[in-house]
């Protein structure tokens, strides 16, 4: 049996998801790969691209830190879609070949691959670095629900789409695990990243994985197309996570999405438990949501 380049055993930190890209861009070279930004801590930040057709679609994840389960769902789709397109054979019963002749999928797995780190192996080893962090982390050594990047900002309060809204409504004081949005939208590096590089293709359609509750946000203030609807019925058919109409949230980035572009984007929150959801969780959350990113591949109806 031939070793898999992305390995849900262990925790998937930085070090793992090198690992596991290298070994997908050197097995599969019709993956194509573009280096997007950095970090705050000045880790690449990189698309990968699968596919041949016009329907530009884009998958993304990792965006909080103690979430990272879903760039290890995202990389491990992104292998079985390979395969399945190398050796012309299926996923969940679907034909791949003829699925990418008609799609061109973008997957941005690791949006946030500092708090990732922190969350896996705690503190970096850089004093000024490491001190900071454990101030805003109240002195705690343990950052099991650290969400936010290495600047202690939350990377999906950090959209210009009624950001002062989100801002008032999280009243968090300064730098942090999680919920503050910093003092302006977009001076985060990898929110930055994140929407340069949408705003330089034209999705028709995006899902932003997070963790957890087994739900599917698919609506922001009224400005998502028709269809947004009719997909989240589908994404439940196929997963059985509930769609849920969501009010009184901005400023994430499937909200700044559908605001934009007027497209069907979606917060996919998968599995259910405490953050960071277990590995022991992995064979379940995957099979549930690589259904779902399979759907959003499919023709419209
Ligand atoms: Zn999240």
């Amino acid at each position: 049996m031939v070793t898999r380049a992305v390995n849900p055993g262990e925790p998937f930190g930085w070090k793992e998801y090198e690992a596991a890209a290298a070994s997908l861009l050197e097995r599969y070279p019709f993956i194509q790969y573009e280096k997007i930004g950095r970090s705050v801590l000045d880790r690449e930040l990189g698309a990968f691209q699968i596919g041949r057709g016009s329907r530009e679609i884009h998958y993304s994840g990792g965006m909080h830190a103690n979430e990272w389960i879903t760039s290890l769902v995202l990389m491990a789709f992104l292998e079985e879609l390979a395969e399945a397109e190398a050796q012309d054979g299926q996923l969940h019963g679907v034909q791949v070949r003829p699925l990418l002749n008609n799609v061109s999928l973008w997957i941005t797995p690791q949006m946030n691959p500092d708090g990732a780190e922190l969350v896996i192996r705690g503190l970096p080893a850089e004093p000024a670095v490491a001190e900071r962090l454990l101030e805003w982390n109240g002195g705690r050594t343990d950052f099991q629900s650290w969400k936010a990047n290495a600047n202690g900002i939350d990377l999906n309060d950090q959209f210009p789409a009624h950001w002062e809204k989100e801002k008032a409504r999280r009243d968090a004081a300064g730098p942090g695990p999680r919920d503050y949005t910093g003092d302006a939208p977009l001076t985060e590096p990898e929110a930055v990243a994140l929407a340069r590089f949408t705003a330089a293709r034209s999705f028709q359609l995006l899902i932003a994985l997070h963790t957890q509750g087994r739900e599917i946000y698919w609506n922001y203030r009224d400005l998502e197309p028709a269809e947004s609807i009719v997909w989240a019925e589908r994404f439940r058919k196929a997963s059985g996570y509930i769609p849920v109409k969501l009010e009184g949230s901005d400023a994430g980035y499937k909200d700044w999405f559908i605001q934009e572009f007027g497209k069907p984007g979606f917060t996919v929150e998968a599995g259910f438990g405490v953050n960071p959801l277990p590995l022991c969780h992995f064979a379940t959350i995957y099979q549930e949501v690589s259904a779902i990113m399979l759907e959003g591949m499919k023709e419209r109806h």
